[in-house]
């Protein structure tokens, strides 16, 4: 009797641990969000006239560092300032942390002016929820057109061992969104949400 009390005991005790563990898991699983501002230097982006996607990825990734280290984490940029960075040396940089998640800020383009709306890219299904919950963050705050999360085999989403994303924040080549992502208010609120929908990831895994 006394040894199957022992053996109940252990068997507790691992159920807690594992429980714990789990936990721990769903919880503290990543401490660095490693923030990609898309293109630079030379390579422009999305542009219309003297408007430079380029620029516009920097500023919201800037925004969105501020507002991470006030949550408590630990950030990195690929680039701080105006510079060309292949994309290869993204991930590779991205590659040497440990317990991270990768974001990546772009604005869109299409031939078509009337195009609209925010998409989020994701490729791994670890990172399926991640980009669901950012999705679901910026349309929540900006109300425009949904373009939904979608898988796609962009190389820093492939190259990153990390929960990774590419976020598409609005079209420079429609009008009425370019006039909106030139407003710093705008920005704001596409790096605050980005930041709630990591939170969220980082809470339910
Ligand atoms: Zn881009």
């Amino acid at each position: 009797m006394k040894d199957h009390g022992g053996k109940l005991f252990l068997a507790w005790g691992l159920l807690a641990l594992v429980f714990f563990l789990g936990t721990m898991g769903a919880e503290a699983g990543f401490k660095t969000v490693i923030i990609d501002a898309g293109h630079g230097g030379h390579d422009l982006g999305a542009s219309r006239s003297l408007i430079y996607e380029k620029h516009l990825n920097l500023d919201v990734a800037r925004r969105l560092e501020r507002t991470l280290r006030e949550s408590g984490f630990r950030t990195v940029l690929t680039r701080s300032t105006d510079t060309f960075i292949p994309l290869s040396a993204r991930s590779a940089k991205a590659n040497k942390y440990r317990n991270a998640i990768f974001v990546s800020i772009h604005f869109n383009w299409s031939w078509k002016s009337k195009v609209t709306g925010i998409e989020t890219f994701y490729r791994s299904s670890t990172s399926r929820n991640l980009a669901s919950y950012i999705q679901r963050q910026l349309i929540g705050k900006i109300g425009c057109t949904n373009r939904g999360v979608k898988s796609a085999n962009f190389s820093v989403l492939r190259k990153t061992r990390h929960p990774a994303v590419l976020v598409e924040g609005g079209f420079v080549s429609n009008k009425s969104e370019r006039v909106s992502m030139l407003d710093a208010r705008y920005r704001q609120v596409v790096a605050d949400s980005i930041a709630r929908g990591i939170l969220e990831y980082r809470k339910k895994g």
